[in-house]
């Protein structure tokens, strides 16, 4: 049987986008005797952290938990706004959203996926698959349906197999500049609490996220942040729903209880990730994050290797995407960085499998430990064979050293 305390000496480097590295302050909070959760305290718990859950995703409205994975909270947020046969949009910008347009496909819905066509000359790799969503083609697409029979428009945020941010706003915009009435969907699974997201300002009528990524909490629980308009579309929808169902849990959540037995020890934590993230304050978290994405983008431009994002402006604040020279199989790279240093990289998914890894600069990590992860790759690329330009670990000291960390500016002030 696997030993699951047969580690190696010193910590693992989780440096995969999601599950992120848990803070011990969250694995101690969560280690707490499980309580009732009909009881009094439950009941104050579970309002701290419906308040402290608005304010990350930046609403005034509802938010609910579920006991799953962010899958679940795909599934939710579609059964519980939509109906059999509905039309919805989606955009191709790699395999999560891939795989939440197949789910919509298994739920009996019609989804129009937009793609970009062609293949990038520099690496060969899918063009959709290095850009965030074209707003223009929703826009478009949106005006060439005078009937509404479109219910909603379905976009992932943080493209975690990519690393590729899409503008939310700008997709807003879009829906509100064609005039119609289709909601506005939200895959915020690896970008809540890692890059900006604003529920409210962005008009997004449905979020989906998880713990596992930006909130720094092991995988379990996930969200739907509400908007009025998706609470109202709810209560006609037709698709089945009764577990994922939203009136119900947000019925009894104002009281602070579910109703079913929540994850207690979870929400333990996740009350932790909370009081570290508003103590910090969001705007210092996406500085922090974007400083690290910066970071682990001059070293791989110093190894001469493509960043997988072809887009400066929409860089994941939460990941990088490498790409490997054609021949050179990411996978094989990955297990040896793995077996050599006790590194874990995000592989490559679906159409890029193979061709790239992927970086996670998220959760419990630091200048030092991404140092550290950097360093892995570099002498596992060399060990591959990789003919490297330069040394990106020289470069990451070079950018992390002349651009301090907003904290250690004020202190020195
Ligand atoms: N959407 C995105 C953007 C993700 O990154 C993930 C998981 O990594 C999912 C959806 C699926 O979530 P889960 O694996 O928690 O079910």
């Amino acid at each position: 049987m696997l030993r699951l305390d047969n580690h190696p000496s010193g910590r693992h480097f989780l440096q995969i986008p999601g599950p992120s590295p848990v803070p011990d302050r969250i694995l101690r909070a969560m280690s707490l005797p499980t309580i009732d959760h009909r009881g009094p305290e439950f009941g104050v718990l579970g309002l701290q952290l419906l308040d402290g859950l608005k304010q990350i995703f930046q609403t005034r409205h509802p938010v609910a938990i579920y006991p799953a994975s962010g899958t679940g909270a795909w599934e939710a947020a579609l059964v519980n706004v939509l109906s059999p046969g509905d039309a919805v949009l989606m955009a191709e910008t790699g395999h999560f959203a891939t795989l939440w347009q197949k789910m919509a496909l298994r739920l009996g819905l019609a989804p129009e996926f937009l793609t970009l066509p062609g293949t990038c000359a520099e690496t060969g790799l899918p063009v959709a698959w290095r850009q965030g969503v074209d707003a223009g083609q929703i826009a478009e697409r949106l005006r060439r349906d005078p009937g509404h029979s479109i219910r909603a428009v379905c976009v992932v945020h943080n493209e975690t197999s990519t690393g590729v941010t899409s503008d939310i706003a700008a997709v807003r915009r879009a829906i509100d500049d064609a005039g119609h009435p289709a909601l506005l969907m939200v895959d915020t699974i690896s970008g809540l609490a890692s890059a900006e997201y604003r529920h409210d300002d962005w008009g997004v009528d449905v979020a989906i996220s998880g713990s596992q990524k930006g909130l720094m909490l092991p995988p379990g629980i996930s969200f739907n942040a509400l908007s009025p308009k998706a609470l109202e579309v709810s209560k006609t929808a037709k698709l089945p729903k009764a577990f994922w169902a939203w009136d119900e849990i947000v019925e009894m959540n104002r009281s602070g209880y579910w109703p079913y037995t929540p994850s207690t020890n979870l929400l333990y934590g996740l009350h932790e990730a909370l009081e570290m993230l508003l103590g910090q304050g969001l705007d210092a978290v996406f500085a922090r994050h974007q400083r690290w994405g910066a970071g682990v983008r001059a070293a791989v431009q110093a190894w001469g290797l493509p960043v997988q994002c072809a887009d400066a402006g929409l860089y994941s604040p939460v990941l990088t995407g490498v790409v490997t020279p054609v021949g050179v199989d990411a996978d094989a790279l990955r297990r040896l960085i793995h077996e050599r240093f006790d590194l874990s990289l995000g592989t490559g998914l679906g159409r890029i499998k193979g061709r790239m890894f992927r970086i996670g600069h998220l959760g419990d990590c630091n200048d030092l430990t991404l140092m550290a992860a950097l360093a892995g790759c570099e002498m596992g690329l060399k060990l591959g064979g990789v003919k490297l330009a330069g040394s990106g670990v020289q470069a990451a000291m070079d950018h992390f050293a002349a651009h301090p960390a907003p904290q250690v500016l004020q202190a020195a002030a």
